[in-house]
């Protein structure tokens, strides 16, 4: 973080390679408080198995004497910066390795470019860093042998990759069978010390995730430039179309981006497979070919409120509300996990009408024939929206659906559900005494104690109930049948099935 910058600022995006701009500044559409507190509480509500801690650091730059003293008196010093970041993040501080109890500070301030004492301040860093990991990694002495032996060889391999067959061999001359090497790796992976998906790619182990993550920003960086031949990506007209107003693409663009796969280890096909298995592309077949629909490179707006109301004239939007904030990657994730079903309701992608004419990143048309009707999908910072233009009958089916494909993305992206603390109601419309609510989106709850439910608020708790019959038929549509829950609010139970 620029200590120059706001916390309330909205940082400025320019993607470049060599020092050469290749897009035209754009304003990202989160603050940077808002930046920093997705990600600590997306990485915090992971699973994980090695019961390990996460541990962040936040590194304020350009803080040498000169600026520094210039920008101190502006309108956010550095102390205010640390009270705003303490108060958003105070659930969390316990995780913060710079984190000073004493004087209230979560910043580690570093002069501008670090441009002396670097050595000393990277050193400094590292070890904070290397002091403060915690947890405890339990390793039988001869899976520790193999996993040297593992990096070992891999490290003379292409990209940190090794064949399962070279680690039946490592595992041979330390005496362990094949059904131990698998074992052994599945632990290995569990614990983050190799990368391995026996299910969809049993063949090769990665030792280092740079490969894997070096093809991915490969593929994203196409939604970054706005002359994608300037990088050597030539691709027709109408394949172009597709990628930028659709969000669509076939094989012709991974050829086209020179991704250095390494044929009979990872192909092309493999990591399709896995974009697929992350639920990060759908695919959509087609007679000739197949092509593949992936959110994540759209182009990065929302929808206003009255674009978004056009959707509304059958049923009040789905609200669906989580801790503060969206998790990183929950949206395109529940839109390509829609897509992605075998079973009925299916969606299809579904775009050029005159009031949507264009995918975009946090707002996604599907259309289901069997539900009749469009259904769109809009992505808020603190909660997804979910419209329906079909028969209001539908909607409960329609929110049952959606809550199966929230559970599956979560179990994808590796998030502790139970972390999620989702709620999927209608929004709250009541009259509030503090006529501030009234302006401030926020959910219903509801109570099965008695029949009919009763409805309440969620933040001003003192209103008098309302049963569910109360409520407009545009909202009630989707809550009709999740009578059969008994809990204050319905949200997202463990088990995903138990509510279908
Ligand atoms: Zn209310």
């Amino acid at each position: 973080m620029k200590v120059t910058k706001s916390l309330h600022d909205k940082p400025t995006f320019v993607y470049s390679i060599n020092g050469k701009a290749l897009n035209t500044p754009k304003e990202m559409t989160l603050t940077n408080l808002q930046i920093i507190e997705k990600f600590v509480r997306s990485v915090a509500a992971t699973s994980r198995e090695d019961n390990s801690e996460p541990a962040f650091a936040i590194i304020a730059t350009h803080c040498d004497k000169s600026k520094f003293k210039r920008f101190f008196g502006l309108k956010e010093t550095i102390r205010e910066k640390n009270k705003t970041l303490q108060s958003c993040l105070n659930e969390f501080l316990d995780l913060f390795i710079f984190y000073n109890r004493d004087s209230n500070e979560l910043i580690f301030p570093v002069d501008n470019f670090c441009k002396w004492d670097r050595e000393k301040i990277s050193a400094d860093i590292c070890h904070r860093l290397l002091s403060d990991i915690r947890g405890n990694i339990n390793i039988p002495v001869r899976w520790y042998v193999f996993d040297l032996n593992l990096k070992n060889e891999a490290s003379k391999e292409t990209h940190g990759m090794i064949s399962l067959e070279s680690c039946y061999s490592i595992g041979q001359r330390l005496e362990m069978d094949q059904g131990e090497v698998n074992e052994c790796l599945i632990y290995l992976d569990s614990m983050r010390l190799c990368i391995y998906y026996p299910t969809v790619l049993p063949q090769v182990v990665f030792t280092n995730p740079q490969f894997l993550i070096d093809c991915l920003s490969n593929i994203a960086c196409v939604s970054f430039i706005d002359n994608l031949t300037e990088i050597g990506i030539n691709l027709s007209w109408e394949d172009l179309n597709l990628l930028k107003r659709d969000g669509v693409f076939d094989e012709s663009l991974l050829d086209n981006l020179q991704l250095n796969l390494v044929p009979g280890l990872f192909s092309k096909g493999d990591l399709l497979s896995l974009m697929q298995h992350f639920l990060v592309i759908s695919t959509i077949k087609t007679a000739d070919k197949s092509r593949y629909f992936i959110p994540i490179l759209l182009p990065a707006e929302r929808l206003n409120e009255e674009q978004k109301a056009l959707f509304a004239q059958v049923a009040d939007p789905l609200f669906i509300q989580f801790d503060k904030t969206v998790l990183q990657g929950l949206f395109p994730t529940l839109v390509v996990s829609l897509l992605s079903r075998e079973e009925e309701p299916l969606f299809f992608i579904d775009s050029r009408t005159s009031d949507f004419p264009q995918q975009l990143r946090h707002a996604v048309k599907l259309y289901t024939e069997e539900l009749f009707g469009s259904v769109l999908l809009c992505e808020n910072v603190e909660s997804i929206e979910i419209y329906f233009t079909g028969r209001s009958r539908h909607c409960d089916r329609l929110r049952k659906v959606v809550l199966e494909a929230l559970s599956i993305s979560a179990k994808v992206l590796q998030y502790d559900e139970k972390k999620l603390n989702m709620s999927a109601v209608v929004r709250c419309n009541r009259k509030h005494n503090v006529p501030a609510n009234d302006k401030m989106i926020h959910p219903i709850t509801i109570s099965y104690k008695n029949d009919p439910p009763e409805i309440g608020c969620s933040i001003e708790t003192s209103l008098p109930t309302i049963i569910i019959n109360d409520l407009s038929e545009k909202q009630s549509c989707w809550l009709i049948g999740a009578a059969g829950t008994h809990s204050e609010t319905i949200s997202l139970p463990t088990n995903g099935n138990e509510i279908l």
